[in-house]
C-alpha cells in the first residue's frame, strides 16, 4: 500500500531572456514569493517592471482606503527598489472587488504593449495554494486576465483603441509564468538572493504591522515557501512557477 508519491522534481526555468513584466493584483503579491527571483534576474542584468492592478487600498482593516492606497503604493515602490526594479505602475482598479472582464484585459494589454516584455509574470491564479488554502478572488481575476491580455496585446484588431492611443501590437511574449502555483513544474534557484526577498517583503511595513498570523514574519514565511520549492529543485531555496508557453 503506497499511495503517497514523492513530488516530481522541478526543472529550472528558462533564463535566456532580457525583459519581464510582472502583473499582480496587489502591493505585496510579488514579495510573498517572487521577489527573490526578481533580485536574481536584475543582478543578471535583466530588466523587470512591476504593474499593480490595484493599490491594495482595502488591505489594512484599521485604515481607510483613502489613506491606505497612497501608503501602500509608497511601500511597494520601496519594496521594488530593494530587488532592482525601478518602474512600478498602478492601474487603479478597485482592491478586493476586481472582476475578470474586458476593462481589465484592455488595461493589462496596454501595459504589455507599452513595455514589450519577453516574459510576463503573475501570481498563482489556481483555486488554492498547495491544494489547501483558498486563493483570493483578485489574484484569480488578474491571472486569468493576464493570460488573455498577452494574446490581446499581440492582436491589432482586439482593443483597436490601443493602436489609436499609440500602442502598436506586441507579439514578443514567449510565456506567462505564475509564481507559487500548485501546478508548478519549474522553479528558479533563489538561494543567493533569499535575503533580498526578505528585505523586499519587509518594506511593506504598515501592511505587515496590520497583519497577524503566519504571514506577518517575512523571514519565517519566506523560509517555508523557499524551502518547499528548493527541495524539489535540489537547492536550498527556490521560487516555483507554472509556465504557460505562448510560442
Ligand atoms: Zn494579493
Amino acid at each position: 500500500m503506497n499511495d503517497q508519491q514523492a513530488p516530481e522534481p522541478f526543472e529550472p526555468v528558462d533564463e535566456d531572456w532580457q525583459t519581464a513584466l510582472a502583473v499582480v493584483a496587489h502591493p505585496d503579491d510579488m514579495e510573498y514569493g517572487g521577489a527573490a527571483a526578481v533580485a536574481r534576474w536584475t543582478a543578471q542584468g535583466k530588466k523587470v517592471v512591476y504593474v499593480m492592478v490595484t493599490s491594495g487600498e482595502a488591505g489594512i482593516d484599521s485604515m481607510s482606503p483613502e489613506d491606505c492606497g497612497p501608503l501602500r503604493e509608497a511601500e511597494q515602490i520601496a519594496s521594488a527598489a530593494v530587488v532592482g526594479v525601478d518602474t512600478v505602475e498602478f492601474l487603479g482598479h478597485p482592491d478586493g472587488v476586481l472582476e475578470y472582464g474586458l476593462p481589465l484585459r484592455r488595461d493589462i494589454a496596454r501595459a504589455v504593449r507599452r513595455h514589450r516584455p519577453d516574459i510576463v509574470i503573475t501570481s498563482n491564479f489556481r483555486e488554492t495554494y498547495g491544494g489547501v488554502f483558498l486563493n483570493q478572488a483578485d489574484h484569480i481575476a488578474v491571472g486569468r486576465a493576464t493570460l488573455d491580455a498577452v494574446r490581446d496585446a499581440a492582436n491589432r484588431w482586439v482593443f483597436r483603441e490601443l493602436v489609436a492611443e499609440g500602442y502598436e501590437p506586441w507579439n514578443g511574449v514567449r510565456a506567462v509564468w505564475a509564481a507559487g502555483s500548485p501546478e508548478s513544474r519549474h522553479a528558479v534557484d533563489t538561494t543567493k538572493h533569499f535575503d533580498k526577498g526578505v528585505a523586499s517583503l519587509a518594506e511593506h511595513k504598515a501592511y505587515l504591522a496590520g497583519l497577524g498570523g503566519a504571514m506577518a514574519d517575512p523571514q519565517e514565511f519566506l523560509e517555508g515557501f523557499g524551502r518547499g520549492a528548493g527541495s524539489r529543485l535540489g537547492t536550498r531555496f527556490a521560487v516555483p512557477f507554472e509556465v504557460f508557453p505562448l510560442r
